[in-house]
């Protein structure tokens, strides 16, 4: 049996990461405190609730499954939060990593596939991001991922640790069978707010700020379907097996989408009205965040087939009409 560790594997993405991993022959074994997870979306493989800042816990795990590979997603990633209490964010996204990896190096686990985010950065007047542009957070999400790039390459230096370091750009949709899907507790991204306020389930959805400078005045993002996303960790996961060494990837699209024309999508897909508010703009906000990177499809072979709004959006509308994210 092959082990792979997945922290926060009953959250969003590490749920669908652990559907593709057993599908792909994998035991996914979720180490989750369960504090934004959800106990019913570990469906693929053991379970074992722990906090990464509970080290002999972590200790325990490594010596109970030995995993080949460690696919780090458990974080804290809400980045208005983070504008407000930074110190929480450097606690647990920084201290739990460090632990988590110095874990791994001592039950000698040397590949790590970790979830780092196109905030790291930061607002960059519009261009197109890649691999190779300054890092420059603007919030403490971002930088607290940022830093923990960068003990992961003293730790490659020092242990020998080799890591993949995902940037994800924006992360939507569900896994198309219904069974996982986005569930956040408190939820603050905007794709499953604009269904709940199409379902009447909020009175509406908020934009933050129409006074950006953009075509249509509000903050454009790259979306990414999720289940393209754990495709590439997949891939990455190889790439680590195959001895070819750690290396970042932007995983985006390379095509952005203002929160207004995010909207009017959904409003086709749900063939319904969304109904708006219009707010201030959001602590922390980058204007625009878009990939201009094609060195995941090119070193990788990864295509983000399954990455159009229409169909994010209409994957993330049947799970949430299904109802299995209010349990
Ligand atoms: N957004 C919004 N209203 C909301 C939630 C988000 O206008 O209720 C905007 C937000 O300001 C950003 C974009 O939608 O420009 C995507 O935000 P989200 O929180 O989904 O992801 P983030 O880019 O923060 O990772």
């Amino acid at each position: 049996m092959t082990n792979v560790l997945v922290t926060g594997g009953a959250g969003y993405i590490g749920s669908h990461a652990c559907k593709v991993l057993a599908q792909a022959g994998y035991t996914p074994v979720t180490v989750d405190n369960l504090s934004t997870g959800w106990r019913d979306a570990v469906q693929f493989g053991p379970f074992e609730q722990a906090d990464l800042l509970d080290r002999e816990a972590l200790d325990r795990i490594f010596g109970k499954y030995s995993p080949v590979a460690v696919m780090h997603f458990a974080a804290l990633s809400d980045v208005a939060e983070s504008a407000r209490d930074p110190g929480r964010y450097w606690r647990v996204n920084v201290g739990g990593s460090l632990n988590l990896a110095e874990a791994a190096v001592a039950a000698e686990c040397r590949h790590f596939v970790f979830s780092s985010t196109c905030a790291t950065y930061g607002d960059q007047d519009g261009v197109l991001l890649d691999e190779e542009t300054e890092q420059r957070p603007i919030n403490a999400y971002g930088a607290s991922k940022r830093a923990v790039e960068a003990m992961l390459q003293n730790f490659e230096t020092v242990y020998g640790l080799k890591s993949v370091i995902f940037r994800y750009f924006n992360v939507a949709g569900a896994s198309p069978d219904g069974d996982v899907g986005e569930h956040h507790r408190p939820e603050t991204h905007l794709i499953p707010l604009m269904l709940d306020a199409i379902d009447g389930k909020r009175p509406a959805l908020t934009i933050f700020g129409e006074d950006y400078e953009t075509p249509d005045g509000t903050c454009i993002r790259d979306y990414v379907h999720v289940m393209d996303l754990v495709d590439a960790h997949l891939k990455g996961l190889e790439w680590l097996r195959d001895e070819r060494g750690s290396r970042v990837f932007n995983l985006g699209t390379g095509s952005g989408f203002s929160v207004k024309q995010v909207v009017e999508h959904s409003a086709g897909v749900t063939n319904r009205e969304v109904p708006i508010d219009k707010g201030p703009r959001r602590a922390g906000d980058a204007v625009a965040l878009v990939s201009g990177s094609r060195r995941a499809g090119t070193e990788l072979g990864w295509t983000p087939e399954r990455s159009t709004l229409d169909r994010m959006i209409g994957d993330a509308w049947r799970w949430h009409q299904s109802g299995s994210y209010e349990k």
